[in-house]
């Protein structure tokens, strides 16, 4: 533990002139938050002109009916429109927001809203949970109309809206009153710890991170979902049989199978599973199980439970710990540094004694560039996950001496092509922008893939 700590002292010490040197950050923050929009923008513009195309690739071109690529065209056209208006609209409204000392004015508002309510100054806490609600209510009102413009215009031409103005209102009144039931004694919590463990916060906030975690994974389905969406437990069926089977099989612990409305909101559709290592449970869309066969189901599972098996999810959560850990690391040097908070903006009083929740949420602020880095690696891990559970399913029949799930690479290429059509899905892509947003590989690349593991497969047998 002492060499955990001497190297922590280390970093900051490098990091020490954040402390005492006047540096504009502000500045830098404006420079680095315009860079990434408009290198998403520049993005976008790339990917724009594959939407003209009038002709699919021509592995997938059997697969469309007559009119659907152009639809499919004409809904990523529009999509891509209003992300380029909605990115560049965001960036203008934080950027001004930034500028004009925002975030002061929160923190010196939920400090007047403190006094009014007969507390004073030194209920730093409760002014912090103050101080974030009132940035997230004031920052989200002003992009209401895009998810509204999004829900009931865009989605709505292309067919795939189903929420109802009244559900899209308690959907965003149920948020909030998530946010604010979960968040402030999350927020509580985490500046408490911050507060006892001094200068050891770092492996703390670690255990206490992980620990909501695990807490949420149990909390989210049993208590947040249902508030949302409807899960009931799979009729029996053929496809219920099969995915049991194959759970059997795979020694996968199927505690239990749901699914899940998701045709109340949208007809887009898709699978996944989740829960604590002992007891898993498995949700289908409704939408899913709609569109495609019982086969064709099975071998979405089958590429899920591969997930399973490589042990993705908690390799990503691996990764995810190494993150928060570099964050937090870094974090002690921009603690306590008043010209921090004077280049914000914040009066003289306040950067004197710097509020942890102001430190952290500037450093964030700070750390922009380094997460859009992050994003890009993380991106690349889940798509290489993608290849390995798609392999997964295509070799099942080897795992399991099953001759029954020869065809599963098949079923599951009909199936992505299924759900890619249903959902207009883009089949034209841009190798840099697929690289930078796409968490999935893109259909032709996937089908592709399906095809090289089963020839491999056949290879080895002979
Ligand atoms: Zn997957």
């Amino acid at each position: 533990m002492d060499i955990f700590q001497t190297q922590l002292n280390a970093i900051q010490h490098k990091l020490a002139f954040v402390a005492s040197e006047p540096i504009e950050w502000k500045f830098y923050v404006q420079v680095f938050s315009w860079t990434v929009t408009l290198f998403e923008s520049y993005l976008l513009l790339r990917q724009y002109p594959l939407y003209s195309k009038t002709e699919p690739p021509k592995a997938l071109a059997p697969h469309f009916e007559p009119g659907v690529f152009e639809k499919s065209q004409k809904y990523g056209k529009d999509k891509a429109k209003f992300s380029l208006f909605s990115g560049l609209y965001k960036q203008l409204l934080d950027s001004t927001m930034l500028q004009y000392g925002f975030y002061a004015w929160s923190w010196s508002s939920a400090g007047r809203l403190l006094a009014k309510l007969g507390y004073g100054p030194e209920y730093e806490i409760l002014q912090s949970i103050f101080f974030v609600f009132i940035l997230y209510f004031l920052s989200s009102v002003p992009t209401l109309p895009l998810s509204v413009y999004s829900t009931f215009v865009l989605e709505e031409k292309h067919g795939f809206n189903k929420t109802t103005p009244r559900l899209f209102v308690a959907d965003l009144l149920k948020g909030w009153a998530v946010a604010i039931v979960l968040g402030s004694p999350f927020l509580a919590a985490f500046l408490y710890i911050f507060k006892w463990a001094g200068v050891q916060f770092v492996p703390w906030l670690m255990a206490f991170m992980i620990s909501f975690q695990l807490i949420m994974v149990v909390i989210y389905p049993t208590v947040i979902q249902p508030l949302f969406n409807k899960l009931s437990p799979l009729p029996e069926s053929d496809l219920r049989s099969r995915i049991e089977s194959l759970a059997t099989k795979l020694k996968f612990p199927l505690k239990h199978l749901y699914e899940i409305d998701g045709s109340k909101r949208s007809s887009h559709s898709n699978a996944y599973f989740f829960g604590l290592p002992w007891s898993k449970h498995i949700v289908i869309f409704d939408t899913l199980v709609q569109q495609s066969k019982p086969e064709e189901v099975e071998a979405v599972l089958a590429h899920e439970l591969g997930h399973w098996f490589f042990l993705h999810p908690t390799k990503m959560m691996a990764i995810s710990q190494i993150h928060i850990f570099t964050i937090l690391a870094l974090f002690p040097a921009f603690l306590r540094a008043p010209p921090l908070l004077r280049s914000f903006d914040f009066p003289k009083a306040v950067a004197a004694n710097p509020p942890t929740i102001v430190a952290f949420l500037l450093f964030q602020m700070i750390l922009t560039p380094l997460e859009a880095v992050v994003s890009i690696a993380m991106n690349a891990v889940s798509r290489h996950f993608e290849w390995q559970a798609d392999q997964f399913a295509c070799e099942l029949q080897d795992r399991l001496k099953s001759s029954e799930m020869k065809d599963m690479g098949d079923r599951l290429g009909k199936a992505l092509i299924t759900l890619h059509v249903k959902n207009l899905s883009t089949v034209w892509v841009d190798w840099l922008y697929s690289a930078y947003h796409h968490s999935h590989p893109t259909l032709s690349e996937r089908l592709k893939a399906l095809e090289a593991f089963q020839a491999a497969r056949e290879r080895k047998k002979e």
